[in-house]
């Protein structure tokens, strides 16, 4: 039975927007979704059924949110624009497992809106077309803060879902690669054509699956110093890793030390970062560690 209309079809939308007056914010990252296909290809990554949660960020019109109502059995979405309430409140009157949190994702509590909102599902999933000018930041406050997550499945800037994705060698691998890749094991779902979004974007979407680590891939002998090695080995792509390293740590008259503790972590002082593994980024960190480099 079809029940109601879904509201992401271009004439529904429209409609939608029209009778509230709502004008698009760039600065807000509003490209709407207007494709089914597609909110179905994301929903359907995120592997949810009845007994799961899905929390949204950036729910806009509803269009995906609805979606999640029906293959979750509590969403709980997160819109900063105060505008978009009342369409929210409206399109998803038929969902009483749904509710929607006025505010910045960014400076939400998310642990407590965890332990409050999804005490009784089996599993949590992240599911959301997200603003693409805060990408980053939202990807890794959701990784960095340890939430209890299955999987991400977000639809980004397509540049950014490569690098996230990328294998040591190329020329996307790099440190935001390796956070990633740290804290999940990154798939690209799909690539996604401009035309699904009013307004369209001037940038190219994919949408990129994280399955959520429940172990780390490598073990380090201190996270953010680990972090400052992986960012400090790519400060200049095509400086060799030993220069890289020599302007951050070491002082000039060091670089016998230098190369002492490269050959300690087996990695040869020529090569440059984009070359090393996650594997050799944690031995390379571990070794300089703990011979008291900072
Ligand atoms: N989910 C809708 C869809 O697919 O049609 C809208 C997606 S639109 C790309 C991004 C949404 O995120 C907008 O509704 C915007 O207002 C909201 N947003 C932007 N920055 C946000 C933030 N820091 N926290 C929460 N929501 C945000």
């Amino acid at each position: 039975m079809n029940r109601r209309e879904e509201i992401s079809t271009p004439r529904r939308t429209k409609e939608i927007i029209q009778k509230y007056g709502f004008s698009f914010k760039k600065s807000l990252g509003q490209n709407f979704l207007i494709d089914q296909n597609i909110l179905g290809k994301i929903v359907g990554a995120a592997d949810l059924d009845s007994s799961k949660g899905a929390l949204e960020i950036g729910p806009g019109i509803g269009a995906l949110t609805e979606k999640l109502a029906d293959a979750a059995s509590k969403v709980v979405a997160v819109e900063i624009d105060q505008r978009l309430l009342p369409i929210l409140g409206e399109v998803l009157q038929p969902f009483s497992h749904v509710k929607v949190v006025h505010g910045d994702v960014l400076k939400l509590d998310l642990q407590q809106l965890f332990q409050e909102e999804f005490k009784e599902v089996s599993g949590v999933s992240v599911v959301a077309n997200l603003p693409y000018y805060v990408t980053t930041p939202i990807l890794m406050k959701l990784l960095e803060e340890r939430l209890p997550l299955e999987n991400i499945v977000v639809m980004i800037q397509k540049e950014v879902a490569e690098r996230m994705a990328a294998s040591p060698g190329g020329k996307d691998y790099g440190s935001l690669s390796i956070a990633v890749q740290y804290f999940s094991e990154p798939e690209l779902v799909c690539v996604v054509p401009h035309t699904v979004f009013i307004p369209q974007p001037n940038v190219d979407s994919a949408v990129i699956r994280l399955k959520v680590r429940q172990e780390r891939p490598v073990e380090v002998a201190d996270e953010a110093f680990f972090f400052e090695v992986v960012q400090s080995s790519f400060a200049q792509r095509r400086k060799t890793i030993a220069n890289n390293l020599k302007s951050r740590f070491f002082a000039k008259e060091d670089r016998t030390e230098l190369e002492r503790l490269l050959e300690l972590a087996e990695i040869e002082p020529v090569r440059r970062a984009e070359t090393l593994s996650i594997e050799e980024f944690a031995s390379l960190s571990n070794v300089l560690y703990e011979a008291g480099v900072r």
